[in-house]
């Protein structure tokens, strides 16, 4: 497995004090090219960390240096990428999960790393009664009328039961690394009905876009820690749905050689950037919907 080496410049060693403007401000911290050590010190509180720009991800940057074990200290709800990309990540009451690509659970070890991957430490600010919900679209939709503010970030939990799931995993990947669009045409898609379970998402908005993909990205974890994944789909009874908002951002940048020499600018210029139309996202309306890893 072409796993990255250990860096000796890893993200988890200090690097002295964080530019002054990040402790400066107020609400929206957002620390471009932070280390692990600066994210867990600048912004103490409602911070959601970005491990790795969506922009990297989307361009074929499948290995990434940093462990879960550390990610750990910074949060304990998210989603993710496994390092070399293979399958989809879920974290959960600090526990991290890994879906093959058939959707199996199991518990990936601390020293596991990431290729990209979202977290906060989860602590609900509001409850949110959504209705019964025939399909994502309007899942997505009961949510975003239920918000606050779309411009700011947002977390959610739902643990229910749904009466249908359809979920998605990617295989594990070697290099050369495929872009995004490469990714997506080698996804398994696979469905539960009357499944128990955790939605583990989040919402940002489109002025985020290349840092973190926006709109809506729940993956998912059933009840007895057998079957996960990537939602693309969903049906539900009335839900109740915890919500924890930010306002404040980190993105951590991998000092890695395969990102460090990733040509995300040329990535982001070309034409395939824009990928082809995904049913599993739901992005901030009126804007085309986005692949997501
Ligand atoms: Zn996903």
């Amino acid at each position: 497995m072409p796993d990255s080496p250990p860096s000796p410049r890893d993200t988890v060693s200090a690097r002295g004090p964080v530019p002054g403007h990040a402790r400066r401000a107020a609400g929206l911290a957002l620390l471009l090219g932070a280390s692990l050590a600066q994210a867990e010190q600048a912004v103490p509180g409602d911070v959601v960390h970005q491990f790795a720009p969506a922009a990297g991800f989307m361009a074929g940057v499948h290995e990434g240096p940093t462990r879960f074990g550390e990610l750990l200290r910074l949060g304990d709800f998210g989603t993710g990428a496994l390092s070399p990309t293979d399958g989809e990540v879920i974290i959960l009451d600090g526990v991290v999960w890994h879906a093959a690509v058939d959707g199996e659970l199991r518990r990936l070890p601390a020293d596991a790393r990431t290729s990209f991957a979202t977290l906060k430490r989860f602590v609900p600010d509001r409850r949110l009664t959504l209705p019964a919900v025939a399909d994502f679209s309007a899942f997505a939709k009961a949510l975003d009328a239920r918000l606050g503010s779309r411009n700011h970030f947002h977390a959610v939990r739902i643990d229910g039961r749904f009466q249908h799931m359809k979920l998605r995993s990617v295989p594990r990947q070697k290099p050369p690394y495929p872009n995004m669009r490469a990714l997506l045409a080698q996804q398994q898609v696979y469905e539960a009905k009357d499944v128990t379970g955790t939605l583990v998402g989040f919402r940002f908005p489109s002025y985020v876009a290349g840092v973190i993909i926006p709109g809506w990205h729940f993956h998912f974890v059933d009840a007895d820690r057998k079957l996960g994944g990537h939602v693309l789909d969903l049906r539900a009874n009335p839900l109740t749905a915890q919500l924890d908002s930010s306002r404040a951002l980190s993105l951590v940048l991998p000092d890695d050689p395969l990102f460090n020499a990733a040509p995300i600018d040329e990535a982001q210029t070309a034409p395939a950037a824009a990928g082809p139309d995904n049913p599993t996202s739901s992005p901030p309306t009126p804007s085309p919907a986005r692949q997501k890893p």
